[in-house]
């Protein structure tokens, strides 16, 4: 890994959050985790996050959507990260990750278009 922040002398900046949510339901079935740096559920094979995901994940932090938000943050941070490294030309874009990774949770607003400028 070429890490051109660690010749400069700064900090290599901390990782985001680890995957772990959410929890495996039922208990002892696989669980609607990330595979990493693909970013497809463990369990279905969807990108992540499925449908089954985003529902446990609403369920496990009901009571507790800022850590929610903060959780989904994090993860868009580190999937961004790795799926330029992974397609750096082609891959999805950082519109279509935050709207995959951020947009469906919590404290979200519409996305707001840029104003047509007049020329
Ligand atoms: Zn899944």
């Amino acid at each position: 890994m070429t890490g051109g922040r660690a010749r400069t002398g700064l900090p290599v900046p901390r990782l985001g959050p680890y995957a772990d949510r959410p929890r495996p339901y039922p208990p002892g079935h696989p669980p609607h985790v990330p595979i990493r740096p693909l970013w497809m559920c463990r369990a279905c094979g969807q990108p992540w996050p499925c449908a089954e995901a985003r529902l446990l994940l609403r369920v496990e932090y009901d009571q507790n959507p800022v850590e929610l938000a903060i959780y989904l943050s994090g993860l868009y941070h580190e999937a961004t990260h790795d799926l330029f490294r992974l397609n750096p030309h082609d891959g999805p874009t950082p519109r279509e990750l935050f709207e995959r990774f951020v947009a469906w949770g919590p404290y979200r607003r519409g996305m707001v278009e840029p104003p047509a400028v007049d020329r």
